[in-house]
């Protein structure tokens, strides 16, 4: 049993200075995946600086798109009339995500900082450079069926565990934050998540004590025709396999523009734009769908145990067009 305070804040201010000031401290909001790895001494907080009373839980609609605070539970943003309208594709991947219970406690902006599931990284016991730097990785030469085939490195493997992010991948999201020195700055999601690296312990471009405080959706009358489908071990409360998420600006049966990315079998939620550039004007038929699989998984590097992902990624994929064109 590790001893820690607990606090709860008033202000975003004075919650970013309180996290700010004490290299120990951490944001606590939904504590899904934060307990979790505190009863597993993989987080050893001194300071949990509570955000649930923040402002921050409404979603505010507009012309220019959808403002999300960082509060809002999984489980109101999955049913909000605007996002199940003109996102389908993120009520789809927040609804394949963990199980009820969880989706009422879980926030947008935890969804956004979820730990990798890698067993290893669980585990105390074993070496994990994303844990504990510069102490090796048991992953590669142990059981890794649910690592990851694209974006790794020598030092890392870990799969990024979250559906909500791979569908914001495709809909031009962008994070929005508070830093303990009062400024603020607005992330494009894109560029929001670090590959492993030589640093795998360093996961996203924020800084100690810099809080997500929205996540802005863009208007993209294209996201109306979106879809996602996860592949998994079994039919709910599970991390994906592979999965996808896609979206299509249909002429007729040609493909005028798309959007694809991949969960499950990256280190980052993973835009491929090599699968979009191969749909882009294209006929929207199967062989077209197959061709954009093959780009997507082209530069996969499969470990041990989880060469098969490579072929499962493309058959989702596959499946997640065919689905999305044979909708009205
Ligand atoms: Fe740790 Fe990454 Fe290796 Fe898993 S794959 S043991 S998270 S370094």
């Amino acid at each position: 049993m590790h001893p820690f305070t607990f606090a709860e804040s008033s202000s975003t201010e004075a919650a970013v200075r309180a996290v700010g000031a004490e290299p120990g401290a951490v944001f606590f909001a939904g504590g899904t995946t934060l307990i979790d790895l505190m009863k597993l001494d993989v987080m050893t907080p001194v300071e949990l600086v509570d955000i649930n009373r923040l402002p921050l839980g409404s979603i505010e609609t507009g012309a220019e798109g959808v403002r999300i605070g960082a509060n809002v539970r999984n489980s109101d943003l999955a049913d909000h009339r605007v996002i199940r309208e003109h996102y389908p594709v993120l009520t789809e991947a927040l609804l394949a995500g963990a199980s009820a219970q969880l989706r009422n406690m879980a926030t947008t902006g935890g969804n956004l900082l979820q730990r990798t599931r890698c067993p290893y990284f669980r585990d105390v016991n074993t070496r994990c450079n994303k844990r504990r730097p510069g102490s090796g990785c048991d992953a590669l030469s142990g059981f890794n069926r649910s690592h990851a085939v694209l974006g790794t490195s020598e030092h890392c493997i870990a799969t990024h565990p979250s559906d909500m992010c791979v569908a914001l991948m495709i809909l031009d999201a962008t994070v929005e934050t508070e830093q303990p020195n009062g400024s603020k700055r607005r992330i494009l999601l894109s560029e929001f998540y670090l590959l492993p690296g030589e640093t795998p312990e360093r996961e996203t471009v924020l800084s100690h004590g810099e809080l997500i405080t929205h996540v802005h959706l863009p208007d993209l009358p294209m996201a109306r025709r979106s879809h996602y489908v996860k592949v998994r071990d079994r039919a709910s409360y599970e991390f994906a396999l592979a999965s996808v998420a896609v979206a299509l600006d249909l002429d007729g049966d040609t493909i005028r523009q798309a959007r694809v990315a991949l969960g499950g079998v990256a280190t980052v939620p993973w835009r491929s734009r090599e699968a979009e550039a191969a749909l882009q004007n294209q006929p929207a038929r199967l062989e077209t769908f197959r061709a954009a699989a093959d780009a997507a998984l082209a530069g996969a590097k499969p470990q041990h145990h989880n060469g098969f992902k490579i072929e499962l990624a493309k058959r989702t994929l596959v499946l997640g067009l065919e689905e999305l064109v044979g909708r009205k």
